[in-house]
């Protein structure tokens, strides 16, 4: 079998890049042992849910997808960071409309995204998406790469992306290191019901250990809902998944300094490693590494898919660029010197705020309190911050 292009993962990254190249036209094989769960309710759904940023948005919208998703997703029109380290609650609102007619981005569950997904793949006949097989091994020449699959085919492609997660058999197998570190601490996702709205404001409480956010989700059930990550250490996280419900809505509402009043959980709890990750290169022979495959951030700010859609994004315009030409190492190497300096100064940047949001003591919270206050209150900065967490600076 040959194709322009084989995708090994089919995560949301690896979807997002078969709708991409299909909507295009090349001819598309995307493979995943995992078959993708649409309904958060059922065993193995990624309960986690994706602050989709403007510019990532508009990438959905180009290739076709944001249609079947609009109705699914909340606003994101305020990020109010509150300060409960001291005795009184300090609240600091970023507004988007400081920067732009439109919100800073749009909510949504990773599970409905995948539905999405799935549905656009249906109307792409030159896309074929494998759901239970795997990438068992690839060999590379500098005219094609050559993947044997778990159904012991073997496929021939001009490219190979590889999308296959921040453990990526594909990059292990090139030889290709990463810059790795691992912050000791969970990510505890799930989501919850509130009485009262949450005005498409997203809150972002810190306390000690790290960030407790809240961000926007429609209305669950005819109540308000919110989607919920919760960092910190490690042992602290543990603990408050095997607490039964009742006493984790108690555990949530103190924690989130009742800034939505009582909070219901609604989902189950899911547990990340926080860690950050840069790959060496974004490239191989006749390989790119897209996605978490190339680069890992904490869960702060909204980064870490939205960095992935901006590499399918870049990879799609050089290969419409020059169809002919796609997976030869000029443009393999352009496509990495587009993508690791962002990438890389996303990981440094977005570990430096989970460094200090998880610094404990008095003087660390001081610190933190005096940070936030400057960046709030000079007009220019606050400006420039907001739009370099879009990705648009
Ligand atoms: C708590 C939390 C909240 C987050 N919130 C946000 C947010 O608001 N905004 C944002 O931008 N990002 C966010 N992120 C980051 C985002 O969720 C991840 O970047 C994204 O889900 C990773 O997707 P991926 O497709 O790169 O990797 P994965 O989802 O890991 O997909 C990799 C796929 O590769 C497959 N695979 C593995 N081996 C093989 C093989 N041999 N052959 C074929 N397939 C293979 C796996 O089965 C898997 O399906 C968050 C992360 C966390 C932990």
């Amino acid at each position: 079998m040959h194709k322009d292009i084989v995708i090994s993962g089919g995560g949301i990254a690896g979807l997002t890049a078969a709708v991409s190249f299909g909507e295009a036209g090349f001819e598309v094989l995307c493979l995943d042992p995992t078959a993708p769960v649409t309904d958060r309710t059922n065993h193995g759904a990624d309960l986690r849910t994706t602050a989709y940023l403007q510019p990532a948005q508009a990438f959905l919208q180009t290739i076709g997808l944001w249609p079947l998703l609009a109705d699914r997703s909340a606003p994101l029109q305020i990020m109010r960071i509150v300060d409960a380290a001291g005795e009184a609650l300090i609240r600091k609102d970023f507004n988007a409309a400081d920067i732009s007619d439109a919100p800073f981005g749009w909510n949504l569950g990773n599970w409905d995204m995948r539905e999405g997904l799935l549905t656009r793949l249906d109307a792409l006949p030159n896309v074929d998406f494998q759901p239970g097989v795997s990438t068992t091994d690839s060999q590379t020449r500098s005219t094609e790469a050559r993947v044997t699959l778990s159904s012991h085919q073997r496929v021939s492609c001009k490219l190979l992306i590889a999308a296959d997660g921040r453990d990526s058999p594909i990059r292990h197998a090139a030889k290709i290191r990463t810059q790795h570190t691992d912050f000791g601490q969970l990510a505890l996702s799930f989501a919850v019901s509130h009485k009262g709205p949450h005005e498409n404001i997203s809150t972002e409480v810190h306390k000690s250990g790290g960030p407790f956010t809240l961000v926007p989700l429609p209305d669950f059930n005819g109540k308000p809902s919110s989607a919920v990550v919760w960092m910190d250490r490690v042992n602290a996280i543990k603990e408050m998944q095997s607490l039964h419900t009742e006493a984790f809505n108690a555990a949530i509402t103190e924690r989130s300094a009742g800034v939505l009043g009582q909070l219901e959980l609604i989902t189950a709890r899911s547990a990340w490693p926080i860690i950050s990750q840069l790959s060496d290169q974004f490239c191989a022979e006749r390989t790119a590494f897209i996605a978490e495959a190339a680069h890992v951030v904490p869960p702060i700010g909204a980064q870490g898919l939205n960095l992935s859609l901006g590499d399918i994004e870049v990879l799609l315009d050089l290969a419409k660029a020059a169809p002919a030409q796609i997976g030869e190492a000029d443009m393999l190497k352009r496509y990495h010197q587009a993508r690791r300096p962002i990438a890389q100064s996303r990981v440094i940047g977005v570990g430096a705020l989970n460094r200090a949001s998880k610094a404990e003591g008095p003087i660390a919270a001081r610190a933190r309190a005096l940070g936030l206050d400057a960046i709030h209150r000079i007009t220019p900065l606050r400006h420039q911050l907001m739009q370099l967490g879009l990705g648009i600076r």
